[in-house]
């Protein structure tokens, strides 16, 4: 009977608190969010003490163990570790030194790219072919191409407001260019960093070899060193280039996503998902990408908690693992849900750093899409206006086929690829009001979405 009781006198403080006016809410989670410093300390500790949390390292670990406990003082209900098989790469010693007869010696700003093969301890030494797209390799044919290092020097576009898309027409050269000019005999690639940024970092990320190509070691090198390297070809077409990178790839090992909920009051089977990625290039702190992500979706259920919302549906901050390289933490997620018949609602993905919010994308059309437009009106007082369709993230993709609504959080990005897989994406470039701003926007979003179906 007393558990009855209880029960009741939790419903009806439910109620109470989802009949005061969204607009009241609205602003009380901007409040708490921009008076605390809980997820711009959680996000100190990830980028100092947990920085290159690759999946398989031992400070994605350490990272693992701090989030768990950060979930639990936030007051979620419970807090899981969900195991995730993931690839074990690691870098090793990297050096890639140019030699010209007239100007000298010289070391290039490289990072070994997620993935590639190694060379032995003396290197690879070769001539050098620069070259701006695949068709090239097709023009230029084996003859040219065998035994010679591959330059790949398409820069971004930087005429494109939208940075992704200028990201989006130049990183085939990371992603593919190794397996692209193995397939004309040659011996290793060089790749421009996909950054809009002219600077010395290096900016890593993964490439791909079909099974059926042999592999062969690619590097990214600093935008100032590709035209420095252009530069000195025009003048020397024949130098030489020493690569040296003992990277290798370890057997797959065990790792975790985390997770944390809240259960629902009323339709505690449907699910909400807000979640970013715990791990982090080896090279970098990883504060944008995606360490913000993470502390954002903790910073949710610490604001739920501390404002008594309480969620119709169960909501979750999950810190997926293994985005970088094959975003297994997403799949695994995502399995585990449709094993268990668990209904998933919506799902939000904090993936594109965490300058200042400009709102939201969804993946939904029609009336649907107008509906959750209609939404925008309460983001106005905070300076919040994008509510466009088309959004997600790679981590929360696997969970459409379950139904879940796919929403993008979007801050500005015009920053973003200056840090984007890199050692400049370190906590210092982090502003907290932006970082405060974003958690508020996306713990009222969810709060928005779970009043209503959308
Ligand atoms: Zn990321």
């Amino acid at each position: 009977m007393q558990k009855i009781l209880t029960y009741l006198v939790l419903i009806l403080l439910s109620a109470g608190s989802l009949s005061q006016e969204p607009e009241k809410v609205i602003a009380s989670i901007f409040e708490e969010s921009l008076t605390d410093t809980t997820a711009y300390n959680h996000l100190r500790y990830l980028c100092k003490n947990t920085s290159g949390r690759l999946a398989g390292s031992s400070a994605s670990l350490k990272a693992i163990e701090y989030t768990r406990q950060a979930l639990i003082d936030a007051g979620s209900d419970t807090v899981w570790l969900q195991k995730v098989i993931v690839p074990h790469w690691v870098r090793g010693f990297e050096e890639c030194r140019i030699f010209s007869s007239e100007m000298g010696e010289y070391d290039l700003s490289v990072s070994t790219l997620g993935l590639s093969t190694g060379t032995d301890l003396e290197g690879i030494k070769a001539e050098i072919i620069e070259v701006h797209d695949f068709n090239k390799l097709k023009d230029l044919g084996r003859n040219r191409i065998e035994g010679k290092i591959v330059f790949f020097n398409r820069p971004v576009d930087n005429r494109l407001i939208n940075t992704f898309a200028g990201y989006g027409g130049a990183v085939n050269q990371r992603i593919s260019g190794a397996a692209e000019a193995s397939r004309y005999g040659a011996a290793a690639v060089i790749v421009r960093s996909v950054t809009q940024s002219l600077h010395d970092f290096p900016h890593t990320g993964t490439t791909h070899y079909p099974d059926d190509i042999k592999k062969i070691p690619a590097v990214a090198v600093s935008t100032v060193d590709a035209d420095l390297l252009s530069c000195w070809l025009k003048k020397d077409p024949t130098l030489t280039v020493r690569l040296l990178t003992t990277c290798k790839t370890l057997p797959d090992t065990t790792s975790f996503n985390v997770i944390g909920e809240i259960r629902g009051y009323l339709k505690p089977e449907e699910y909400i998902t807000v979640g970013g990625h715990l791990d982090s290039w080896d090279i970098t702190e990883g504060a944008h990408d995606d360490a913000g992500g993470c502390v954002q979706a903790i910073e949710m259920i610490r604001i739920y908690r501390s404002l008594g919302i309480k969620p119709k549906r169960t909501i979750r901050a999950v810190m997926f693992m293994n985005e970088e390289i094959s975003t297994t933490g997403g799949k695994t997620y995502a399995e585990e849900a449709f094993r268990k018949g668990e209904k998933h609602y919506a799902a939000l993905e904090s993936d594109r750093g965490v300058m200042s919010p400009r709102g939201f994308g969804f993946d939904a059309s029609g009336p649907r899409l107008e509906k959750l437009q209609s939404l925008a009106k309460y983001f106005v007082p905070f300076n919040i206006r994008d509510f466009d369709p088309g959004g997600g993230g790679s981590d929360i993709a696997p969970l459409k086929p379950l139904g879940a609504l796919q929403i993008g959080y979007i801050p500005d990005v015009q920053r973003y690829f200056f840090y984007h897989h890199s050692a400049n994406d370190t906590f210092e470039q982090v502003n907290i009001r932006e970082l405060q701003l974003g958690s508020a926007a996306i713990a009222s979003l969810i709060y928005l979405i779970d009043l209503n179906d959308y």
